[in-house]
């Protein structure tokens, strides 16, 4: 994948990441400036911020898992596996990270999976419910 598309994918995920956030410090009625310390200058920066556990747990399970998930999109991103397929390898349609940018799988995989899995109550399987579909409309 492109640098330009890694970083616009970023900004995807750094986004979500940052509304959680600021939801949390709202949760905990934390100062804003604590937040807005971090979100300086370019908000790619945020990627880097340091999030309590503690008080992830106030979090409802979809943002914790939502947030883990970008989490650990962002690593892909940082390590270079981002936008590729964790079952077969294959590179993940940029229309489906768009939709979906914390994808683990290819579209394939995703709706093998769902159908071999659909009997467990695996959170994997809902995957597609929990990217809020908030209007990016930057993507066009
Ligand atoms: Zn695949």
């Amino acid at each position: 994948m492109r640098k330009r598309e890694l970083d616009k994918f970023k900004k995807l995920l750094v986004l979500e990441q940052q509304k959680i956030l600021q939801h949390l410090s709202s949760l905990e009625g934390a100062s804003e400036s604590e937040l807005s310390q971090t979100n300086t200058g370019d908000p790619v920066d945020l990627a880097s911020v340091e999030i309590n556990q503690a008080s992830i747990q106030k979090l409802g399970n979809r943002e914790k898992k939502l947030l883990s998930k970008i989490q650990y999109a962002l690593e892909k991103i940082e390590n270079g596996e981002y936008g590729t397929c964790e079952s077969c390898g294959e590179q993940i349609s940029a229309g489906r990270l768009e939709a979906r940018p914390v994808a683990q799988y290819c579209i394939d995989c995703k709706t093998e999976m769902e159908q071999n899995e659909r009997r467990y109550t695996d959170d994997d399987g809902k995957e597609d419910e929990d990217w809020p579909n908030d209007d990016y409309d930057d993507a066009s």
